[in-house]
Parts: structure tokens; C-alpha cells; sequence
């Protein structure tokens, strides 16, 4: 049998990998590449091209740029910057299940992503490429019935075929405790067109409450196609919420955050956490002063509606769950 390769897939293909044609297209001139740019970063460059296109040409002061483009501050060392701030190591259960609070586990479904964050936390996480199933993790799901929701995380979860999560949402479907599957993805905003059809059946098929959380930043990842393929998901009766890294150079600006948390609000998405930045090594320049965060926070509350305004927390291991930050 042959199928043909989903369009999503196709675009996905697409993507920035290799610094130098991505910077033509920014067109950003010779004397910015040789300061600025970072020719061979560890965590390798991963861009769709529909916010490529978003990035302003010939400058590095983009908060689209900021997020994705490898900068020479990548190899800044800085003290309590480390590999792996947040010891997920320590929280497997398996491979590729991570429980660290009650009632719900973390699947870390796979290593790929519809985009490579500079900031993320996991971007040195061993993560295991060898064994595609999760016949390890549904077993022990199966046996701890204190866990009523399941996350699927990863990377992104959305880079498995539909194939693959349909078959991890049947056997998902047959653990009774099991009363909720929440998804972590940033596809939405990267390759809108992953929420196809297919995709879709597979959401309306489950006998689980489904709970959607996006990754957005700064309103200009949003935009019309980006809402509309968010909208087929509402349609299913699918709470959509969202989460942000608070990240200096991207989103420490009260405005901004306001027009995100508006945007988010007035298509039906409720803005969830704004984290605070984890102390990754290579993303110390996106680090801000501890009061910045609740200042921004008690602007949003004095300025729209309170299921408008994320919770800030951020992420200590150890500890049995976010910290909530008081502002
Ligand atoms: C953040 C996180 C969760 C989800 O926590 P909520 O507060 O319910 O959003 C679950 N498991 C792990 C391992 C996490 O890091
Ligand atoms: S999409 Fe999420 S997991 Fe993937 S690189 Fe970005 S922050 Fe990390």
C-alpha cells in the first residue's frame, strides 16, 4: 500500500536547518552574521518558514528571531547555568514517562519538535531514541490508578504520525482511571496544517476529556491560520489554553504580553502559565531580574480580564508541583 505523505509533513520538510540560507532570507547583512550569529550551534537550527517570514529583515532586534536564530550568546558561560536545570532524569518512571506530581505522569512522546527552541529546558535532555512504542509506559500507567490525566509532551507530540497516536490513543482509551489526555504541542504555531482532518477524528474518537495547551510567546505567532486550526479543536468541546517562558528580548514588556493575553482571550484560548525562564546553559541572555516577572503580572491584572492573566510560576525540582510566584 502506498500513502501519500501528509501535507503537513511536506511543509515541515520545508523548515530552516542550515544556518546560511536562513540568513539570506533574513538578508542580514555580512558585519551581522560575524558578530552575532552562531555558525555551528550544539542544539541545531529547526525553523518553519511561516515564522521565518514573520522574523524583520537585516536586524537581530526581533522577538521571533530572538527565539529560534543560534546567537554567539550561546556560549556564554554563566554560573548556575547548567545541562539540565530541572533534573527530569531523576522523575523517570520509564524511558520515556516522567511522573513528578500526583495525579497526573508526562510522556515524552518524542524527541522532535515543529521547532527548535534556543531557551528550551530540555534541549540536552537524554531523551530515548531507540524504542518507538510505549508498551513501558502504558504498563505502568495501567498499574498506578492514582493518575487520572495522562500528558503527552516530548519534544512535540504532534511529530508522530496520526497513525502512531491513533494507536496510542486506543490503548490510552482502554485504561479506565485514565480520565484525561492533555496535549503540549507549539505545532499550532509553527505548521498549522498538523491539525488536519485525520487528527481531528482521532480527538473526536476518544472517550477521554482532552485538554489542549499551546506554547506561544509574543502575539505575532499568532495570526488567522494559526486561530482557525485552534478553532477545529475548540469545536470538539476541547479546552485550549496556553503557556509562555517569560524571556528577556521576546516578551518582558508589558504591552506585549497584554496584546498576546488579548489575542489569546478574544479566539477562546486561556492564557495558563508564564514560566520563568529555567537556568539552561547557552540561554543565560535570556534571563531576567527576579522582579521583572510579578511586575509584568500586576500589569495584565490591572489591565484585562482575570482569566486573562497566566499564573507565573517556575519549576523547582523536588517540589509537588510549580511554584506559584505571588506578585
Ligand atoms: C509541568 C509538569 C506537569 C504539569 O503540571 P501542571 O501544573 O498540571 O500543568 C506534569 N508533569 C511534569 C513532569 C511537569 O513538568
Ligand atoms: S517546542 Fe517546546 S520542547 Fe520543542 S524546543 Fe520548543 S520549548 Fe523545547
Amino acid at each position: 500500500m502506498t500513502s501519500s505523505i501528509p501535507l503537513w509533513r511536506q511543509i515541515q520538510r520545508e523548515n530552516f536547518t542550515r544556518i546560511p540560507p536562513l540568513l539570506d532570507f533574513l538578508e542580514l547583512s555580512e558585519e551581522l552574521r560575524k558578530r552575532s550569529i552562531l555558525p555551528s550551534p550544539r542544539f541545531p537550527l529547526n525553523l518553519p518558514r511561516r515564522l521565518a517570514a514573520k522574523i524583520a529583515k537585516n536586524t537581530l532586534d526581533d522577538p521571533i528571531l530572538r527565539q529560534f536564530v543560534p546567537l554567539v550568546e550561546e556560549t556564554v558561560q554563566a554560573s548556575g547555568f547548567t545541562p539540565e536545570p530541572l533534573q527530569d532524569s531523576s522523575f523517570r518512571k520509564s524511558k520515556k514517562l516522567l511522573k513528578k506530581y500526583n495525579g497526573r505522569a508526562l510522556i515524552l512522546t518524542t524527541s522532535s519538535c515543529a521547532m527548535n527552541c534556543r531557551f528550551c529546558f530540555r534541549q540536552n535532555f537524554p531523551y530515548e531514541t531507540e524504542k518507538i512504542g510505549f508498551e513501558e509506559e502504558i504498563a505502568q500507567l495501567s498499574q498506578d490508578a492514582s493518575i487520572s490525566e495522562i500528558i503527552l509532551s516530548g519534544g512535540d507530540p504532534l511529530s508522530l504520525s496520526n497513525d502512531i497516536l491513533s494507536s496510542l490513543f486506543q490503548t490510552l482509551d482502554a485504561i479506565p482511571h485514565l480520565r484525561r489526555i492533555r496535549f503540549h504541542s507549539r505545532f499550532p504555531v509553527g505548521i498549522p496544517e498538523r491539525i488536519d482532518d485525520s487528527f481531528l477524528s482521532i480527538l473526536a474518537a476518544s472517550s477521554k476529556q482532552i485538554v489542549f495547551v499551546i506554547h506561544c510567546n509574543h502575539p505575532r505567532e499568532m495570526d488567522p491560520d494559526v486561530i482557525a486550526s485552534l478553532k477545529k479543536i475548540a469545536f470538539l468541546g476541547i479546552p485550549i489554553l496556553n503557556q509562555s517562558v517569560l524571556l528577556k528580548g521576546v516578551n518582558n514588556n508589558p504591552e506585549v504580553l497584554l496584546t498576546l493575553s488579548e489575542i489569546l482571550t478574544n479566539s477562546g484560548i486561556i492564557p495558563y502559565y508564564l514560566h520563568a525562564h529555567d537556568p539552561v546553559e547557552g540561554a543565560s541572555h535570556f534571563a531576567l531580574p527576579s522582579s521583572t516577572g510579578p511586575e509584568l503580572i500586576r500589569y495584565l491584572r490591572e489591565h484585562t480580564s482575570g482569566y486573562g492573566v497566566p499564573r507565573f510560576v517556575r519549576e523547582e525540582p523536588g517540589y509537588p508541583s510549580k511554584t506559584f510566584i505571588s506578585t
